[in-house]
């Protein structure tokens, strides 16, 4: 094992590498990045370093230094500026937010109203694609693409008409998807491979004890698995539970009547059964808790054993009568979720699909979804004054408003400078929360309505490793990390999908995917709802500064990988961290909210359409999907452009 990570050993992720080079753009602050990218991985050749290129930046990303503090002013302050510019600008459409909403909403309507509309969108951030956001490294003339969010396309061929013709249209067709499924290697857990290796690595005495084989699988009793769980760094008598809960081999909701087994799984949280009924320690129950965090962003204090059982959590065969029953809901959720696929950016690459479609400019020679994931972005070209759609960045709204039934007014704050556009039409596709901020003139019951959910937070990192040699020792692409503060850690998406190259072997250089739920682990205490936990948790990120992100990853990682001769200082040459405050939609759970009436849900309150202003995003929607991001905006432009 290498030395004790020490504060001495870094600085704010600016890192020396075994070279000696010291990387840039690894801070807090908002800078220009390094370069921009290469067009293939094999010819990198270092580019001008004043270009502005975000996907690049290192240090703290997602909810950047410079990207809220206008929002959190008004949200939590109430105070905006007094005072705006009137730029000379009118458009047919604003859209506030470019997410996969956003930038759907704009292209919705550009198919609908013609490519001469003139449609403006505007973004608090300094990239586009909300969630979906790129990170890109470089090194040794190669580029390594990872996740900065948004992951993969789940069950494509379900979307939605719409969502499907937005598919579509940017050239991700069912010969693609399949084509993308081509591409991607058998061994990538990440992309829901299910027979690919995937561990589970558990503390031990001297670093973390790596438990390969396919966990996914032991977990629900497949091939192997009494010998895996007997190998687990936990007491035997936790063992021997295991054993019979993932293999089925007892019931154990044995003794309760019908109608009181469907009510216990409706109304016990999972946690709560799997220690009074299956009778696992407090401590163990992290184990079965790392899935649901990463698919729900909440633990099993805060779902229903059946919401767990049927969102990916093991269990289903301990339960008699019930699990039959509900096998096939938990198999539907399974074959939903397995059946993804992914650009090695994630949903990045859709939203850059999109920017393309909107704005030529910044990629004139992209061809589609075949080479958009080594196709230079020139975002000089985002926002220039004579094309008719324009994507401006930094640019926080604080205020719409209608005004005389004719036009609507949009106050933005754009580094420091107050500032305002007027249009015909406004869709909101930014969160939910903030929307009775920018709308106080909205009714009482929709503003509640609007504030009711909470969105989910995460943190995503990744690392780039000088090369995959220790990694490679894991025998395994993906990790479950129960006790650590980065649940999963995982390879980055290795899918030669869009043109890309992903690391050769392990002579390569890589990068390291991290994922963290911040939300409490503990029982919620006294009237806590999830809801509420979902809030501490976003507190937590917003006061977790980068350097204690960077001693996480540092201590993880090596206790991880150190006993394959991994060394920390020397191995790790870069961290990006995506900070994700706001993250999933917040889709309900049974254990803190009513079942509504249809129409009723705070969410579908909410969303009605407000004169000149409509509603997007998946907030609307009370799903954190892509496809249910562009149905929102497909609702929200036809509401706009009814009559045409
Ligand atoms: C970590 C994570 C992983 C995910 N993985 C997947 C996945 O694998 N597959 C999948 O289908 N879905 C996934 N999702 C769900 C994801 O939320 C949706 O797919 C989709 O990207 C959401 O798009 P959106 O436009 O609705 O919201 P967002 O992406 O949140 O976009 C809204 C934008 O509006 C901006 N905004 C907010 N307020 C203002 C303001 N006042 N002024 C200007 N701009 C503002 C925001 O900053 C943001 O950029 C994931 C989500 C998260 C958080």
């Amino acid at each position: 094992m290498a030395a004790r990570v020490t504060r001495r050993d870094f600085l704010n992720g600016v890192v020396i590498g075994a070279g000696g080079i010291l990387l840039p753009g690894c801070s807090d602050e908002l800078e220009a990045p390094a370069s921009l990218p290469s067009s293939t991985p094999s010819t990198f050749t270092p580019p001008a370093p004043t270009a502005y290129y975000p996907p690049t930046l290192t240090g703290m990303r997602g909810s950047h230094v410079g990207s809220f503090e206008v929002a959190h002013d008004l949200a939590w302050r109430g105070q905006k500026p007094a005072h705006y510019e009137a730029l000379d600008e009118h458009y047919d459409l604003v859209v506030v937010g470019a997410g996969m909403s956003g930038l759907a909403a704009a292209r919705f309507y550009q198919q609908k109203m013609g490519s001469d509309a003139r449609i403006l969108v505007l973004d608090n951030h300094d990239d586009f694609g909300g969630h979906a956001k790129r990170n890109e490294f470089h090194q040794d003339g190669r580029m390594m693409l990872s996740l900065g969010g948004a992951q993969n396309l789940e069950n494509p061929g379900g979307y939605s008409e719409a969502a499907g013709g937005l598919m579509a249209d940017i050239g991700i067709d069912d010969d693609f998807v399949a084509l993308m499924a081509e591409q991607t290697p058998e061994n990538t857990a990440l992309a829901g491979r299910l027979d690919a290796a995937n561990g589970v690595a558990l503390p031990g005495s001297d670093g973390h004890v790596i438990v390969g084989g396919n966990w996914n699988s032991v977990m629900f009793g497949g091939e192997g698995y009494e010998k895996t769980v007997r190998s687990l760094p936990i007491p035997e008598t936790e063992q021997e539970i295991l054993v019979d809960f993932f293999g089925g081999r007892r019931d154990f909701l044995d003794g309760l009547s019908l109608g009181d087994k469907w009510e216990y799984i409706n109304s016990t949280s999972y946690n709560e059964f799997l220690m009074e009924r299956v009778g696992l320690r407090e401590d163990t129950v992290p184990i079965m808790n790392a899935i649901i965090l990463h698919l729900w962003g909440v633990s099993g204090w805060n779902m229903t054993v059946l919401e767990s059982v049927t969102g990916g959590a093991t269990g289903i065969k301990s339960m008699g009568w019930v699990g039959k029953a509900g096998a096939s809901v938990a198999g539907a959720f399974l074959d939903s979720i397995l059946n993804v696929q992914m650009f090695p950016d994630g949903n990045a690459s859709v939203a850059r699909l999109l920017v393309q479609k909107l704005v030529p400019a910044v990629a004139p020679d992209m061809k589609g979804p075949e080479d958009v994931v080594i196709a230079r972005f020139d975002y000089s070209a985002l926002d220039r004054e004579n094309q008719p759609t324009r994507i401006r960045l930094n640019s926080t709204v604080v205020g719409v408003r209608e005004i005389d039934g004719e036009r609507v007014e949009v106050d933005y704050v754009r580094q420091g400078n107050a500032l305002r556009v007027t249009a015909d039409h406004c869709v909101l596709a930014c969160y939910n929360a903030l929307i009775p901020h920018l709308c106080p003139e909205l009714p009482e019951a929709q503003k509640e309505g609007l504030k009711y959910g909470v969105k989910t937070p995460f943190v995503y990192a990744n690392v780039q490793l000088q090369d995959g040699q220790a990694w490679s020792q894991l025998n395994a692409t993906l990790f479950q990390c129960p006790y650590d503060p980065f649940q999963w850690v995982s390879e980055s998406p290795a899918v030669s999908v869009g043109g890309y190259e992903p690391p050769r072997g392990p002579e390569d250089p890589m990068v390291v995917f991290m994922m963290n739920s911040p939300i409490p682990l503990e029982k919620p205490g006294g009237p806590m709802t999830a809801r509420d936990q979902l809030r501490v948790g976003r507190h937590i990120i917003y006061n977790t500064p980068f350097a204690s992100y960077e001693q996480m990853i540092r201590e993880q990682l090596q206790s991880m990988l150190g006993q394959y001769g991994f060394n920390h200082e020397a191995d790790i040459r870069a961290i990006t961290v995506n900070r994700i405050p706001h993250g999933y939609a917040y889709p309900y759970l049974a254990l803190d909210d009513p079942e509504w009436e249809k129409g009723q849900a705070p969410h579908e309150i909410g969303r009605a359409q407000f004169g000149r202003i409509s509603i997007a995003n998946t907030d609307s929607e009370a799903i954190a999907l892509m496809d249910a991001a562009f149905d929102a905006a497909w609702r929200a432009v036809e509401e706009q452009t009814a009559g045409h």
